[in-house]
């Protein structure tokens, strides 16, 4: 079970990198206790790019992400993720080593491949979550179902290839437990 960050667990601002700046998206705890209760392994894939932008570093990705987990744990004691897995590159970067075509920026699956490697999951069975139609087309590019929410800080095309459009991860985890 694969989940992105930005707009699907915090508030999407666009480059989102701040503490100060977390807000959990609603929903979003109810859909992690649904998802952890049934025993899924979760895993965070998430795009950083600001990183070969020079926006950021991937020292403030790594304690914008120990934050989000101190939040989460306010809500479930004990919580934590399985991997949360990073692609800090871009093409279009300025920093090196990161300014690059790789293949692990989502919709490319690389992250997706070395998350099952690790963890022993079956990508064909699993599910991502996500906020952008990007997203989605990284789950069909890896055989999976994507779920794409819509209420997580930004409007993004609405992906014609999602398996549901949903508000948030509440409402996503309600789908995948049915199936
Ligand atoms: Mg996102
Ligand atoms: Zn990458």
């Amino acid at each position: 079970m694969f989940l992105d960050r930005d707009g699907v667990l915090n508030v999407d601002l666009g480059y989102t990198y701040k503490p100060s700046d977390l807000k959990l998206v609603p929903g979003m705890i109810d859909g992690l206790k649904l998802l952890a209760a049934a025993g899924f392994k979760l895993v965070v894939i998430t795009n950083q790019s600001g990183i070969a932008r020079g926006m950021f570093t991937l020292e403030h990705v790594h304690a914008f992400n120990a934050k989000l987990i101190q939040e989460i744990r306010s809500h479930i004691p004990g919580f934590s993720f399985d991997a949360i897995m990073i692609c800090p590159h871009h093409p279009k970067g300025s920093v090196e080593p990161f300014a690059i075509e790789c293949d692990c920026r989502k919709p490319g699956i690389k992250l997706l491949t070395d998350a099952s490697a690790q963890l022993n999951l079956d990508l064909e069975t699993s599910w991502l979550v996500g906020d952008k139609d990007s997203d989605v087309d990284c789950a069909v590019n890896a055989n999976m179902k994507g779920i794409q929410v819509t209420h997580g800080g930004k409007q993004y095309t609405q992906s014609k290839r999602a398996f549901a459009l949903v508000p948030t991860l509440k409402e996503a985890a309600e789908i995948i437990l049915k199936h």
